[in-house]
């Protein structure tokens, strides 16, 4: 596809115009969250302005109209992540986070005991660290993690050691939100399955960065967030193979998930109504089919290009300083951010000084605070790219970092 335009696409995000005492904002705070294009506000004033209804059950008109959208926007997801199951593998979530909860709840708890290994990584998102803790906690299970080498790549030698017979499930984060870097899932996929053991991928950094396609993966689950791809905040992904989706059982119960109810049992609607208790995630999930659109449109390459030669300059920029150092990988291997501390300035006070400057960063641990207790620093600054971002912005962030250094000299 053409490359792309970053004029244009920023006219999409009215938000990018503003300001602060004359200072334009300079938004590198994709990771935590992106920014929303109009064709997607759009969506959601068009889904209450015309056509706002509960799914699934109303013989009306506009709750036939919203349940046609909603269900169509489970399709138009799996298409976009290459699903070939089209919406019975798509459940809609309220983030990456309840989509690893649930998987940790309808498969670790039913299946997970003593004896079990659920092997991690070092870089986990605390989204799926916490919660394979606690599930481990519950059943007996044991977890494990793969190590982060000094370059912040896994020590893939590791994986092979950790990943045995007694492994159950593994659980990678598929771009680091801390290190940038990108793992290589499709190889762990296949350490997993010779082990029979079963592999699910936080892919809440890579969906919105780069083509992914599921099952050239072969991931058993998948799970992403809609804000972070320009969608709306309040609806996740999560992708499970058909089968094992079809073997699970709920996570919640309530109503729309059932088929038929007694007052002595109940049995299950198909999927993936079955794992979406309650009304569910009606304008969300419309408006992030509308994100998709909105990204393929773009074309995901250009998206990570662009994104990519962003992080590259800006890994290049830091480099400058003597005294910044970035954690992860070289310059031109990484996903789209960079992370990083001035030695002599707490992050906190970095980002309060880019602030000053219009320049929107994330300091704190992102997430990951085992992480950065093995690189041995409390926190760090993370500079993230996205689609609308110039080279201009990074020369902001560079600037501001020169006045941090001064200020605190
Ligand atoms: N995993 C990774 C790698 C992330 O970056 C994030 C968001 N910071 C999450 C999981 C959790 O996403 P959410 O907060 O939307 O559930």
């Amino acid at each position: 596809s053409a490359p792309l335009s970053v004029e244009d696409i920023r006219s999409d995000f009215p938000i990018l115009e503003r300001e602060f005492d004359g200072t334009p904002l300079v938004y590198l705070d994709n990771a935590a969250t992106s920014q929303t294009p109009e064709p997607v506000v759009d969506a959601i004033v068009e889904y209450y302005h015309t056509y706002n209804s509960n799914v699934h059950r109303g013989l009306h008109q506009l709750s036939q109209e919203a349940s046609i959208a909603y269900e169509d926007a489970h399709d138009r997801v799996a298409e976009f992540i290459g699903a070939s199951g089209e919406r019975e593998e798509i459940v809609f979530t309220k983030n990456a986070t309840e989509s690893m909860n649930t998987v940790a709840y309808a498969w670790g708890l039913e299946e997970l005991g003593p004896g079990d290994e659920i092997v991690l990584t070092e870089m986990e998102h605390h989204a799926a660290l916490v919660t394979w803790q606690q599930i481990a906690k519950k059943t007996g299970a044991t977890v494990r993690f793969i190590e982060v080498d000094d370059e912040g790549y896994l020590d893939m030698d590791h994986a092979r050691e950790l990943i045995g017979p007694d492994t159950a499930m593994v659980s990678v984060v598929h771009v680091s939100n801390t290190l940038g870097t990108v793992n290589p899932v499709s190889e762990l996929t296949d350490l997993a399955h010779e082990q029979d053991a079963l592999i699910f991928v936080d892919g809440a950094q890579s969906v919105p960065h780069m083509p992914v396609d599921v099952e050239a993966i072969d991931a058993d689950f998948f799970a992403f967030s809609g804000h972070k791809m320009c969608g709306p905040t309040g609806v996740g992904v999560l992708y499970g193979k058909k089968h094992l989706l079809e073997e699970m059982q709920p996570y919640l119960y309530g109503g729309m998930m059932i088929e038929k109810v007694t007052f002595e049992d109940s049995t299950w609607h198909e999927l993936p109504w079955k794992f979406e208790a309650g009304t569910p995630v009606i304008a969300q999930g419309i408006a992030l089919a509308e994100a998709c659109d909105y990204l393929d449109e773009i074309g995901m390459d250009n998206v990570k290009r662009h994104g990519e030669a962003l992080a590259e300059y800006a890994h290049e920029r830091l480099s400058e300083f003597d005294d910044i150092e970035i954690l992860g990988p070289p310059a031109d291997d990484r996903g789209a951010l960079v992370s990083f501390n001035l030695d002599t300035v707490h992050a906190h006070d970095v980002s309060e000084i880019l602030n000053a400057h219009g320049v929107a960063v994330r300091a704190g641990d992102h997430c990951t605070q085992p992480l950065h207790d093995k690189l041995g620093v409390p926190a760090s600054a993370r500079a993230s790219f996205y689609i609308y971002n110039t080279r201009e912005e990074v020369d902001k962030l560079v600037e501001g970092l020169e006045d941090a250094r001064e200020l605190f000299a």
